[in-house]
């Protein structure tokens, strides 16, 4: 990967397939993507026809790709208080992995989980748990966590408890992060105004080495809102000027970015066209 390199794209339904989204990412103008693994909201997933698997992987290699960031479902929460709620989740979690083997290379994201009251600290255990019973170390997709935007109960706010789960797993050579810039904003880390203060500290708590993927959302409320709600780019709190200087950040270079703002296919393509402008515009600093 080179340094001025990067790769941009959006959430795609899966509804047509897997060799489709490359397609459509194609078309779209971009060379990365995510879907859901299964219905965000509901939990049931579809066998993956190996062929299908096999002519994607074919695109993304042929047409120079980065990772694809498959995300969880949201209602996975391995550190539920309720026992069949966690239950689920970490049965979607193993199940999910399994399914990746069919995409290696690529990347899995997932929100840690919310505590329901059980405390920040059992939350942690759980969801450690949770991964040291699903990770295999032959496996060849790397398992992020996402920085959370800290709203209700949910874990992963502050760059200090992410670490604190990666520290709890066995096959810490499978974890990583997803940075999410909505999240990371409405969780009180200043990227509009010190992303350098931001990724300093990620590297000192975390380690940029673990920084796998970048979630690239705009925020509709204030720094440390704890709100997670996305805005279009430069259409919120966090500002175009802001994201251009996250887009081009020399630490960041070579990740793939993923748009999660409130758009349907147009915005997306105009969005992907900004950021690849903004990069060819701006160099890597
Ligand atoms: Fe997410
Ligand atoms: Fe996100
Ligand atoms: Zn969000």
């Amino acid at each position: 990967m080179n340094a001025n390199q990067i790769y941009i794209g959006c959430h795609l339904s899966v509804t047509k397939g897997y060799a489709a989204m490359g397609r459509t990412m194609l078309d779209m103008g971009g060379n990365t993507f995510a879907w859901f693994t299964r219905n965000p909201r509901g939990g049931k997933s579809k066998d993956i026809d190996p062929e299908d698997a096999a002519a994607l992987n074919a695109l993304l290699h042929d047409r120079g790709f980065g990772p694809m960031v498959a995300h969880g479902s949201y209602t996975m929460n391995l550190c539920a208080a309720s026992p069949e709620t966690r239950s689920n989740g970490v049965d979607m979690l193993a199940k999910d992995l399994r399914r990746m083997a069919l995409f290696p290379g690529n990347l899995y994201n997932f929100h840690p989980g919310s505590h329901t009251g059980q405390g920040l600290k059992r939350g942690i255990e759980l969801i450690a748990e949770a991964l040291n019973g699903a990770l295999l170390p032959e496996m060849e997709n790397l398992v992020l966590l996402e920085t959370m935007a800290g709203k209700g109960s949910e874990v992963g706010g502050t760059f200090e408890e992410l670490r604190e789960i990666i520290d709890r797993v066995e096959h810490q050579a499978l974890m990583g992060v997803c940075l999410d810039t909505c999240h990371v904003w409405d969780a009180g880390y200043d990227i509009a105004n010190d992303l350098d203060g931001v990724l300093t500290e990620f590297d000192r708590v975390i380690g940029l080495d673990r920084l796998k993927a970048v979630h690239l959302n705009d925020s509709k409320n204030e720094l440390g809102s704890h709100k997670d709600r996305h805005e279009k780019l430069g259409e919120g709190r966090i500002g175009w000027e802001a994201l251009q200087r996250v887009i081009r950040h020399p630490a960041l270079a070579g990740r793939p970015f993923i748009l999660e703002t409130p758009n349907e296919d147009e915005g997306y393509r105009r969005e992907i066209r900004m950021v690849l402008d903004c990069m060819e515009g701006g160099g890597a600093a």
